[in-house]
């Protein structure tokens, strides 16, 4: 694949610019705290299984919070379902409940692109509502913006867009607000190094959308803009179609390969790329 003819990278924030995830523990804890107290060791009990690989709830998947069922499916497209104890129930019975398929409203269907998913999809499980869900979600925010959170650069990678920008614009598109984007790249040491940033972009309903915005914006084409995300659906999928090349970063291995250009378990892996392209 030639790589010169690339004008315009896209980043996602989340996962992609940052490979931290201790904040999903204290997330997870300000979930518990929400619920009743009977609830709350199953809740713990199911996010240590989720940790370890052991529960059926797994990035990539989907949670129907009115079924209590774990979905596997390809665009919507239910392929098996599971209930929370592991076990799969039929074809013919899953066909029956999802006999069009799904889209991703998070009031029903919760899509786990990412991790941020798996504690809220417990949460949700034990009866929290979508309201309680966000409140935990802001403190653990306002957390990652203050002085205890220390977060760990990626090595190199600052340097590897300062020197990719000589040749293509750099984009951020973020489903997180402006503030909270805004204090994580400044913590990252990557602040100024944008050309435009887009925040609360609600992918990946607007993904099309905000990448039509983009490739208007710089004049390009799609063929000359690559997408780098760490969420198969929101980064990935919506715009291979269009023609984009696309980088996914499988840190939790879920395998989805396909529109992918590039699949790499961490964001140091995709450096030579960015070299690549800016001595192309
Ligand atoms: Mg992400």
């Amino acid at each position: 694949m030639s790589l010169e003819h690339i004008k315009v990278i896209v980043f996602d924030l989340d996962g992609t610019l940052y490979e931290d995830t201790h904040h999903f523990d204290f997330y997870a804890e300000r979930l518990k705290f929400r619920l009743s107290a009977d609830k709350q060791h199953l809740f713990s009990k199911d996010y240590l299984s989720c940790k370890e690989h052991r529960h059926p709830l797994k990035t990539g998947r989907v949670y129907d919070a009115e079924e209590g069922l774990i979905l596997v499916h390809m665009d919507g497209v239910v392929r098996e379902a599971y209930r929370w104890n592991g076990e799969q129930i039929s074809r013919e019975k899953a066909s029956e409940i999802y006999n069009e398929p799904i889209n991703y409203d998070f009031k029903r269907f919760f899509s786990i692109g990412d991790p941020w998913w798996i504690p809220a999809s417990i949460a949700r499980h034990y009866g929290l509502s979508s309201e309680r869900i966000y409140e935990a979600f802001l403190e653990t925010r306002k957390f990652m913006l203050g002085p205890d959170f220390k977060m760990k650069k990626i090595p190199g990678l600052a340097e590897a867009i300062k020197a990719v920008r000589k040749k293509t614009d750099i984009v951020l598109y973020t489903n997180s607000s402006e503030e909270d984007s805004e204090g994580i790249l400044t913590k990252l040491g990557l602040d100024g190094l944008f050309s435009l940033k887009i925040f609360n972009g609600k992918k990946p309903a607007k993904t099309v959308e905000w990448f039509t915005y983009i490739r208007d914006y710089f004049q390009v084409s799609f063929e000359e803009i690559m997408s780098v995300g760490d969420n198969w659906v929101n980064e990935i999928r919506p715009v291979k179609p269009l023609g984009c090349i696309t980088a996914y970063i499988d840190a939790y291995d879920t395998g989805e390969t396909a529109y992918t250009d590039f699949a790499v378990p961490t964001m140091r892996e995709l450096l030579p790329v960015f070299k690549l392209i800016s001595e192309s």
